[in-house]
């Protein structure tokens, strides 16, 4: 039995693989294709998968989306999901209807549209509405997927989608005129990475005032809690705090105070805008993943929110688990840190930088 997830090489971004059941009848949710050059990798993982229940981009930010450009290229479709999850511009247009930005790509996500349609996926098709969103009826509650898997969506709710909309028609007006093809990824390696500072102080860290993502693209992402065989998978895309917290709270109520998580995939590769210390205080949670290599101008993960996970539950043995050992990851390998926050640290073996299997 098998409940495991799979973090691949997506430079400072998100692809994602859940696999669940038994050997040789595994079922399979894929969550994001990260930058263009991750989609050379994971092709033949991918394309090799039986029981994809659900694939899903969670936003159209380029670090999880960028991997799909060169995917709707492909003649024929590369694998064959049950179920697939996009929210575009028409979804936000209905969510609107009903109720400082990062690179963003809205241009990528309208090639994506087009694909999914060259494809045939089924899109959305669980809801009547066709938006993904807990303000979606079918959303209420839980979800099943298979074989006893459950899902609860956490993210986007109307208001979150409808806010991307404007933005969505700015960016899209934009990379019309825009000298670049959208098709070119635009990963560069300018200031690839910052400068570190020495052993974080967890204490001072921790004080940090929360300032919450002003990105309207990320508060649109698509998360969820996966349940199966009695434990929790939490993937949060790059959602914003207020939003999870205000879904979560009921749920977090019913259950004594603390919703039990035993894996969480943190917020927006552990940016210190997306997961606030009421969130972190509203789960009962000791294991932590973080998708990045650490480049970029954002440095994820950031000390700030590491420092709130360990200040959260000082006593308890926590796990931080990391896909690439980079210069942002590496300041967590400090044993006398480790030993004084009681942590352990866990990095993806030198021959394989990018990717690392945890199992929930
Ligand atoms: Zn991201």
């Amino acid at each position: 039995m098998t409940f495991q997830l799979t973090m691949y090489p997506a430079t400072d971004g998100d692809c994602l693989l859940v696999r669940w059941g038994k050997q040789d009848a595994y079922h399979h949710i894929i969550v994001d294709l990260g930058r263009g050059a991750t989609w050379k990798t994971v092709k033949p993982i991918f394309g090799a998968l039986k029981n994809i229940e659900l694939f899903t981009i969670s936003h159209v930010d380029s670090d999880h989306v960028a991997g799909a450009v060169p995917m709707v290229r492909e003649a024929k479709a590369p694998f064959d999901p049950l179920r697939v999850w996009f929210n575009a511009r028409q979804q936000l247009e209905r969510a609107q209807l009903r109720g400082k930005i990062e690179p963003f790509s809205p241009a990528e996500g309208e090639k994506l549209s087009r694909g999914i349609q060259k494809f045939r996926w089924p899109r959305n098709e669980m809801f009547g509405s066709k938006v993904v969103s807990t303000d979606s009826p079918e959303a209420k509650g839980w979800i099943e997927i298979a074989d006893g898997l459950r899902l609860l969506l956490l993210s986007p709710d109307d208001t979150s989608l409808a806010a991307l909309l404007p933005t969505w028609d700015a960016e899209l007006k934009k990379a019309g005129i825009r000298p670049f093809d959208p098709d070119e990824d635009d990963f560069d390696d300018d200031g690839k990475f910052e400068p570190l500072a020495g052993i974080p102080d967890v204490l001072d860290l921790a004080k940090t005032a929360f300032e919450p993502d002003p990105s309207a693209s990320n508060g649109s992402s698509i998360a969820f809690v996966l349940e199966w065989d009695g434990k929790r998978l939490m993937l949060t895309g790059d959602s914003h705090s207020d939003v999870i917290e205000k879904r979560l709270r009921p749920f977090a109520e019913a259950e004594g105070g603390k919703f039990k998580v035993d894996l969480l995939k943190v917020a927006h590769h552990g940016s210190h805008g997306n997961t606030s210390k009421a969130l972190f205080e509203m789960i009962d949670c000791q294991r932590f993943a973080f998708s990045t290599d650490g480049s970029r101008r954002h440095g994820h993960p950031h000390q700030e929110t590491i420092a709130r996970i360990l200040s959260n539950d000082p006593d308890r043995v926590k796990a931080l688990y990391f896909n690439y050992d980079g210069p942002h990851s590496k300041v967590w390998k400090n044993q006398l840190l480790a030993n004084k926050w009681k942590y352990k640290a866990v990095f993806p073996g030198a021959n394989e930088p990018g990717t690392l299997s945890v199992d929930v």
